[in-house]
């Protein structure tokens, strides 16, 4: 066992607290972690503030996570002492289903073991990266290319993979029009990701705010979602439409955007369900779908991808004391574009 500090909070919505907790003794195939920075994703915010339901607290949140590996058990073959690993949503999964054959642990028909909220299989609650040291089996683990600096590489375990993954999917690439909503955290990689693909880009954000920036990222177009003629302007014109928002949208105006056999992916993951109407999606064979983060396969490829492209997201590091300001800078959509706690301030 090893003790290590962390940030909990005690109860939905509570303030962050410093505390310890315990992470278990190395088995065979685990590595210990040393954690240097933890991106703060907005599905820490849905979770601290038990928005989605089935919160379990005290709470240690944090599944972006970039470390140095401090210690290695002793079967563990991928990962040496020194090395520059990342950890994102998931750190076990059954290893033997369809799914986790195929790398798309994310979908293991026995259920994953969340980074934290959730139960790992021995029965142990799991907390995640807001704190100092983190034990994962070798599974879980990715390499972070040595071109990108540790800080910047956290966002891009969840962040980073939550795009890349459906837009690969659904073929973001030459000839292809691609928008996405949302110029947050999740966004503003997307961006990234489908331009280096070959994609022709548009950005749907609430305000112009953002143009220049994201013009910088790749954006072909960018548009305010509030000047209600954007919809009436891009009609029937993309083939695939990435939604990074966390709260609920006009559906159907968004379904108008479109094309014959165009599909809606939604990544962005509201806690009230969506409205939209069924002859938004008979009149023009329109999908609308959805993406969980991505399996561990396809993260490396994401991490080395991005280094390839020098995709990099931008982050404004913080405190380990700044946490609850942070979150309420992300409810404001305050936030260029995402915050990355540096773990050594803890
Ligand atoms: P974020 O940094 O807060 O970005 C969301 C962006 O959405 C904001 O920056 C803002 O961009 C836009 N926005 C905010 N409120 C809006 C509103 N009321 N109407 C329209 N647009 C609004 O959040 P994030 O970390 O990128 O996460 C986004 C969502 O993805 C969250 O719900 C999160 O839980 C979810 N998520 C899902 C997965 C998955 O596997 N599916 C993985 C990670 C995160 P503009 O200023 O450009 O409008
Ligand atoms: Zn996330």
């Amino acid at each position: 066992m090893c003790t290590t500090h962390a940030l909990s909070v005690a109860s939905a919505k509570s303030p962050f607290e410093k505390t310890t907790i315990e992470r278990r003794a190395l088995r065979p195939n685990d590595i210990l972690i040393d954690i240097k920075f933890s991106g703060i994703c907005h599905s820490d915010i849905h979770n601290a503030y038990d928005e989605w339901g089935g919160g379990m607290f005290p709470m240690v949140p944090g599944h972006e996570i970039a470390g140095i590996v401090e210690s290695v058990g002793s079967a563990v073959t991928k990962f040496v002492v020194g090395d520059r690993v990342g950890v994102g949503c998931f750190v076990d999964s059954c290893g033997e289903c369809e799914y986790c054959l195929k790398g798309e642990e994310q979908f293991c028909t026995k259920g994953y073991v969340g980074t934290y909220n959730s139960i790992d299989y021995d029965g142990n609650p799991t907390y995640g990266g807001y704190s100092q040291k983190i034990v994962v089996t070798e599974r879980f683990v990715v390499r972070i290319p040595d071109s990108i600096e540790l800080d910047v590489a956290s966002p891009l375990l969840c962040a980073g993979i939550t795009t890349y993954s459906p837009l690969k999917h659904w073929n973001a690439g030459p000839g292809k029009k691609v928008a996405v909503v949302g110029m947050g955290g999740l966004g503003h990689l997307a961006v990234q990701y489908a331009h280096a693909m070959g994609a022709e880009v548009t950005v749907l954000s609430q305000s112009m705010n953002k143009k220049d920036e994201a013009h910088e990222l790749g954006a072909d177009h960018y548009f305010a979602t509030s000047d209600k003629a954007t919809f009436k302007e891009l009609a029937n014109r993309f083939d695939l439409i990435l939604n990074t928002v966390a709260a609920n949208l006009d559906v159907d105006a968004y379904l108008s955007l479109l094309r014959v056999d165009g599909t809606l992916v939604n990544v962005g993951a509201p806690a009230e369900p969506d409205k939209y109407h069924v002859f938004s999606l008979i009149m023009q064979r329109r999908s609308i779908a959805g993406s969980l983060v991505g399996g561990i396969r396809e993260t490396q490829e994401m991490l080395d991808f991005s280094a390839q492209h020098s995709i990099a997201p931008k982050i404004e590091l913080i405190r380990a004391d700044q946490v609850d300001e942070a979150y309420q800078r992300v409810l404001d959509s305050d936030v260029r574009y995402r915050f990355v706690i540096d773990m050594s301030t803890l």
